[in-house]
């Protein structure tokens, strides 16, 4: 690779979501020229960068075309052409996360193989090609029915609890997972670069929407005993190294009501469970990707302050142009930052943004978190 500070160095951000937008700030920071492709022509990421291209990322020329003449390319969302990023690859471009972990990322099967063939304490699970087989592995203590390709935000997963939840389940290859008794949910960003440094942030605790399976809110340190926060903490070190990263890897958890830690899944780019960051912490998780993907020292990862971090997501029952309700009051509470999509379309449960609180005591952030949750909408006049 060119020197980074030696050249303009040309970086291709696969898509233009909402995390492909805020990895647009460190790109200024550093003076790196961002790329982004995607399929819509308003996407968050749009009017923040000129060298926007329309295309289709599950398209093998597409994504060719994209990427041939850049000095590296990375991703926000982890579903696209694979064959693309190997050629690039092939050819000189520096593509991070590399294709082969995106390669186990993309199917849930290849992930649990992958962690019990190195350890990695997980769900018991076993594969279905499909639903006759989901419905022979129905058990009295319930199962976790999840597509093995393409879900994300609790899309593809489905609990069956009993023979008669037969008609929710997909009939689609998939994993079959034992139903945990889930006392948390948490997550490790683990940050490795080239060289081969490795960097944890410390560990979020995630509150989920009950029903919709995607996150509601998070904060910032989650309540663990250090020896959970060390174990989690190794594990998120040892699947870096394993898994050969290169970039930032979110690293989802459960802890069980026995106190076990287990994998729940990976990805291998900022995430959700990172946004808090920004504000929180030394160094933002969009930094540290960047800082990663160009081998470049890590940054550190302490926190300032405790945040809670709450996603905007589309209300319930309102779909069309967005108008957020609630937002200004917040804005005379010190710590409180807001942070918009620019998605001009609501749909229900829709990530439409999220507002970060960082105080010097957690409760007050939690309870000012409390407030946003009830008072902060996504809405659309047409229902
Ligand atoms: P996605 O990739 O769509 O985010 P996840 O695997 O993270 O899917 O599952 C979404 C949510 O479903 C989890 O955050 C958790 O609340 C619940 N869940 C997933 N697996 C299990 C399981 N084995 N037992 C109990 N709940 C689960």
């Amino acid at each position: 690779m060119r020197q980074f500070f030696e050249k303009d160095i040309h970086l291709g951000i696969l898509k233009g979501g909402q995390l492909g937008r805020m990895l647009l700030q460190p790109c200024m920071n550093y003076g790196i020229v961002p790329h982004i492709m995607d399929i819509d022509p308003h996407s968050p990421a749009w009017a923040y960068c000129r060298n926007f291209v329309i295309g289709d990322a599950h398209a093998f020329e597409d994504i060719y075309n994209f990427g041939k003449d850049l000095d590296s390319l990375t991703l926000e969302f982890e579903h696209v052409n694979l064959e693309s990023l190997k050629k690039l690859q092939s050819e000189g471009v520096n593509v991070y996360p590399r294709p082969e972990l995106i390669e186990i990322v993309q199917d849930k099967g290849l992930q649990k193989q992958f962690y019990e063939e190195n350890g990695i304490p997980t769900a018991a699970y076993r594969i279905a090609a499909n639903r006759k087989e989901v419905e022979r592995a129905i058990s009295p203590c319930g199962i976790v029915q999840k597509k093995r390709v393409a879900g994300y935000d609790g899309k593809g997963v489905v609990i069956l609890e009993s023979s008669e939840d037969i008609c929710k389940a997909f009939d689609e290859p998939s994993i079959i997972e034992e139903k945990i008794e889930i006392e948390k949910e948490i997550s490790i960003l683990v940050a490795r670069n080239t060289s081969g440094q490795i960097e944890t942030f410390p560990p979020v605790e995630m509150v989920f929407h009950q029903g919709a399976n995607m996150l509601d809110y998070l904060f910032s340190p989650a309540a663990l005993s250090p020896q959970q926060q060390a174990e989690a903490d190794i594990l998120a070190k040892t699947l870096a190294e394993k898994l050969q990263l290169v970039g930032l890897l979110a690293v989802e958890m459960f802890v069980t009501g026995q106190g076990r830690i287990l994998v729940n899944e990976i990805a291998p780019r900022p995430h959700n469970s990172g946004h808090h960051t920004i504000e929180a912490n030394a160094t933002s998780q969009f930094e540290q990707h960047i800082r990663a993907i160009f081998n470049l020292p890590l940054g550190s990862t302490g926190f300032h302050s405790p945040a809670v971090m709450v996603n905007i997501v589309g209300e319930p029952g309102h779909e069309g142009p967005v108008i957020y309700r609630g937002i200004r009051p917040f804005l005379e509470i010190s710590g409180v930052y807001v942070h918009r999509y620019g998605k001009r379309i609501t749909r229900p449960y829709r990530k439409m943004g999220h507002i970060t609180v960082v105080r010097q005591c957690l409760d007050d952030a939690l309870k000012i978190a409390t407030q946003i949750r009830a008072e902060v909408k996504a809405i659309s006049c047409q229902k």
